[in-house]
């Protein structure tokens, strides 16, 4: 078999670490496969990163950021090959340039376009066994780029949907998918399989567990998947299509995102074109826009928009919309970082009703107020003060029975 390895951040943290990860390489390769890694930066090396840089420039250039930052896994990367033929066998690191991650030119979240994988595929033919810097890629104009945070997992899906391998193992710090965070809810059950839809919507309402992205690239390819833990051999979690029985299951997971900020626009022109005009001076800067909500202006004049954007592009979305506000008739703009989005999600939702009503009860027995809602046919997120976070994932959890599920 064809096996893509990715290893995580802790995974790879330290020495006996790499270490450790070199034996179960080494132990796959021998065990008659062919192994192709992909590694994350050590443990905390990317916000190390980050902060030398902001400790420079409060708004570091964001190419000069990407060189900086794909540093972090070239490091890991180089280790783990030396200690790979440590251990007997051959191995080589490559860059993300010298596999060929061809991306797009948007920095620090840059798309992949193409993988060529020309060196791969040699090393993969004369049993040298490739370890490639994850989170990285390069422009047609040979710039470095890297593909947001958790972008590993994305190179990682990407290598093996372009070797067409047989199985794409990622390794990480917990034993697998679980029906929420096992580090905040200690009943939490890990689940042996997922739908990709299911893990989409778990990823992208802030499960970190796997980037977004990658989870899209292993639907779009029907890549085969397993989420396990580089610390010991229990099976882990597959990701796979959807089947029957997965819609018995009425909710199968709680995520939460503490990354978000929320921008209020109030008493905004109601008539056509407003919305519009004050998405697409967001969007034009590559900022992703998540909830939107907009009342019902109850004169049929003026209405607010509040809607939410990463923390880390709230800043920049802040002061685009002040320099909107006087073309869509706003009276102000403001920014609240305090606040988290809780989701309750399940395919089962499709085909069951009363799960919103179900959570507004439970968040509202715990004097949890809701500033947004919103939903989707197999979600219900709310947004909510971030002090209330840890709170409102057990209550959920609980709530819906999901410490009790096999
Ligand atoms: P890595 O460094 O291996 O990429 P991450 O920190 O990115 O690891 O992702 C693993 C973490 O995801 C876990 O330690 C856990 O705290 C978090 N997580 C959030 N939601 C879930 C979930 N539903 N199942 C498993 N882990 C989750
Ligand atoms: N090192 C990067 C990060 O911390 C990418 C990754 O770990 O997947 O986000
Ligand atoms: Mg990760």
């Amino acid at each position: 078999m064809l096996i893509v390895q990715k290893y995580g951040g802790t995974s790879v943290g330290n020495i006996e670490r790499i270490k450790a990860v070199a034996e179960r390489v080494v132990k796959t390769q021998k065990n008659g496969n062919h192994v192709v890694v992909i590694v994350s930066a050590m443990a905390g090396e990317t916000d190390k990163l980050i902060s030398l840089a902001t400790g420079v420039s409060l708004n570091p250039d964001v190419r000069e950021m990407d060189l900086l930052l794909s540093s972090g896994e070239r490091i890991s990367a180089a280790l783990l090959a030396i200690a790979i033929r440590e251990q007997g066998l051959k191995s080589m690191s490559f860059t993300g340039r010298q596999v060929g991650i061809l991306t797009d030119s948007v920095h620090t979240k840059a798309k992949i376009e193409k993988i060529t994988g020309e060196r791969v595929k040699r090393a993969i033919e004369d049993d040298i066994i490739p370890v490639i810097a994850g989170f990285q890629g390069i422009t047609d104009t040979s710039d470095v780029t890297t593909l947001g945070r958790g972008g590993s997992d994305l190179s990682a899906m990407a290598v093996a949907a372009a070797l067409k391998a047989d199985l794409c193992e990622i390794y990480t710090d917990v034993d697998g998918i679980y029906t929420t965070d096992p580090n905040i809810v200690h009943e939490a059950k890990k689940l042996d399989k997922i739908s990709y839809d299911e893990m989409l919507e778990l990823a992208s309402l802030g499960a970190k567990v796997l980037q977004t992205r990658s989870v899209e690239f292993a639907k779009k390819y029907d890549l085969p998947v397993v989420v396990r833990s580089s610390f010991n051999d229990n099976p882990g979690t597959f990701v796979v299509k959807e089947d029957k029985e997965m819609e018995k299951v009425v909710v199968s997971g709680i995520a939460y995102d503490k990354n978000q900020a929320k921008i209020t626009v109030t008493a905004v022109h109601d008539r056509p074109g407003v919305a519009a005009k004050l998405f697409q001076a967001i969007a034009r800067t590559n900022i992703v826009v998540d909830m939107i909500v907009q009342n019902v202006s109850s004169d049929g004049k003026a209405t607010d928009i509040s809607f939410t954007v990463p923390k880390t592009d709230s800043n920049k979305a802040l002061s685009l919309t002040e320099g909107i506000t006087a073309e869509i008739g706003a009276k102000g703009v403001t920014l609240r970082e305090d606040i988290a989005k809780v989701s309750v999600i399940g395919v089962g939702m499709r085909t069951h009703s009363g799960v919103a009503a179900k959570m507004f009860e439970t968040l509202a027995m715990h004097g949890i107020n809701i500033m947004m809602i919103s939903t989707s046919e197999i979600k219900v997120s709310c947004v909510i003060e971030a002090k209330y976070t840890e709170l409102a994932v057990r209550v959920l959890h609980d709530a819906f029975g999901l410490g009790e599920k096999q």
